[in-house]
């Protein structure tokens, strides 16, 4: 393909179209062809950035009532959805996610900006009681700028989920996507634009983290920071927040266990079990990645779960099927590794390399595969492995699946499968985990299930009611309310 039939995507600064002297080439993952190129920002772009947002809060978005606030919301939610069609095309070229799931992820994207338009008008601080004579009561305000620097996965569910709180609370927004998967967010701008966002309200640099992501995690004139993506990277964006004293709330990644107990009718569990490990390949990070099964269910759930996995379906995600690639090379290649360990320590049930066949082409695809006779002493049990990678491990008591459960220093989700009403409830109660689904698995849940991890997962919660809180500060106000005598 020549350069000039590649689209170009500049970052967006002021509503203002921004290239860069250097680009970044973007690839289809089902064939590694090059479908675009977007502008590599560092410094001096996210300084620029930066400024306009403070501008806009300064001048504009900071005195606009949550009535106001909530409308253009609304709005963005309205060509969000006029557009689904477009951006699940455009997401499932960027990732390689089976279409059907990405015109899942711009429903939800909308639902997004619709659940904070009406929840703004919602919001109110306190009265306090404190003392005859004075009035207290609490106001919450916006912070100012946020930064949000986001992950490659579900990039255009994950800005919503991100901007939407932070914009109807008040706030203006400096977005850095992720360098492999960009374009859906950078589309974000014209539709932000069409909704009648104010200009400069958000930002979007696209780049490399270590140059666009460090420099807006290190920027001096933001309010608030919002980071989606790995422990690693979580830690520098923690560091950089400490040395300018800016909030952070970080979403960090996890190893999610099922626990199927001995009196739930196992095969009731499978299809749910499975989408949770192969929904976009395994790259969800609440994915269920670990299989915790009592001894005595354990061969009928898992011979079951081989004969799904055997079923699925995987190519291309313009083709919708099952399972699309991974999101590159690097990516796919970081999951083999995982795997060549995994077939020296456990048993392969299912899958385990590369699926066969001209159709996979130059693609980034690994099979969906199940490691049996997993312990805590594998690094496939410990770690993130980030693939279509279901690690499956036996208890004999209750005792022993929590301990196996906590074995690893995630505390994501977890999916709970028991008919037990006392079980269920003590394992809720029990676990150390952000969310805890029964007899279900709705990975990361809805848009109104407050989503945060415990422990290593990571700090702040996004979703739901608490994520507005999130982006508002409290401010406290004491009047003395006495008349003089
Ligand atoms: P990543 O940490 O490599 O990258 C995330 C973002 O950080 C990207 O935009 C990247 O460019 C940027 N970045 C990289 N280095 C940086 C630096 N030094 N300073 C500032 N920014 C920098 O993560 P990824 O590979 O894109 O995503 C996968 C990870 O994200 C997994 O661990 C997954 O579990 C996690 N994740 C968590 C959630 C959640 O809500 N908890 C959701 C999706 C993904």
């Amino acid at each position: 393909m020549s350069d000039a039939s590649i689209p170009e995507y500049t970052a967006v600064i002021a509503g203002k179209q921004v290239p860069t002297a250097r680009w970044i080439d973007v690839l289809d993952p089902s064939n590694a062809r090059r479908v675009a190129r977007v502008a590599r920002c560092g410094p001096e772009e996210v300084r620029a950035a930066v400024e306009a947002a403070r501008h806009t809060y300064e001048t504009v978005w900071r005195f606009a009532t949550p009535v106001d606030r909530s409308r253009v919301c609304h709005r963005i939610a309205e060509v969000l959805r006029a557009r689904r069609e477009e951006l699940a095309a455009l997401e499932t070229l960027d990732t390689g996610k089976p279409l059907s799931q990405s015109l899942v992820d711009a429903d939800v994207a909308a639902r997004y900006f619709d659940f904070y338009a009406n929840a703004v008008e919602a919001l109110g601080g306190e009265t306090i009681q404190q003392q005859p004579g004075r009035l207290a009561f609490t106001l919450r305000e916006p912070y100012g700028v946020c930064g949000h620097i986001i992950p490659w996965n579900y990039p255009l569910q994950i800005a919503a989920r991100t901007l939407a709180p932070a914009l109807a609370a008040g706030n203006c927004c400096v977005l850095k996507p992720a360098e492999d998967a960009p374009l859906t967010s950078l589309r974000l701008a014209d539709i932000v634009e069409e909704a009648g966002l104010p200009t400069g309200a958000l930002n979007i640099v696209p780049g490399y983290g270590a140059e666009a992501g460090a420099a807006l995690a290190a920027h001096p004139d933001l309010d608030r920071l919002a980071f989606t993506g790995s422990r690693e990277v979580g830690e520098a964006v923690m560091t950089a927040a400490a040395r300018t004293i800016v909030p952070v709330t970080l979403e960090l990644g996890g190893k999610s266990p099922h626990l199927v107990l001995p009196d739930f009718d196992a095969a009731r569990a499978v299809p749910q079990i499975v989408e949770s490990i192969t929904e976009h390949a395994g790259q969800n990070c609440s994915a269920g990645s670990r299989l915790l099964v009592h001894r005595s269910v354990h061969d009928e759930l898992v011979d079951a779960l081989v004969e799904r996995f055997r079923a699925l379906t995987i190519g291309p995600g313009a083709s919708d099927p099952d399972m699309g690639p991974l999101i590159s090379a690097r990516q796919r290649d970081r999951v083999l590794g995982y795997l060549a360990e995994g077939r020296r320590d456990a048993v392969v049930r299912v899958g385990g390399g590369v699926p066969e066949g001209d159709a996979y082409g130059e693609g980034f695809y690994v099979e969906p595969t199940i490691l049996d006779q997993v312990t805590p002493e594998h690094r496939v049990f410990n770690e993130e492995i980030f693939g279509p990678v279901l690690c499956v491990s036996v208890f004999d008591s209750l005792e022993e699946a929590v301990g196996l459960a906590e074995h690893t220093t995630y505390g994501l989700a977890a999916g709970v499968w028991t008919s037990d009403v006392t079980t269920a409830h003590w394992l809720a109660q029990r676990l150390r985990v952000g969310q805890v689904f029964v007899n279900n698995y709705s990975a990361a849940g809805g848009v109104e299930l407050p989503f945060g991890g415990y422990r290593r997962s990571g700090i702040g919660v996004e979703k739901g009611l608490e994520a507005l809180r999130e982006y508002t500060r409290c401010k406290t106000v004491a009047i003395h309310a006495e008349l003089p005598s």
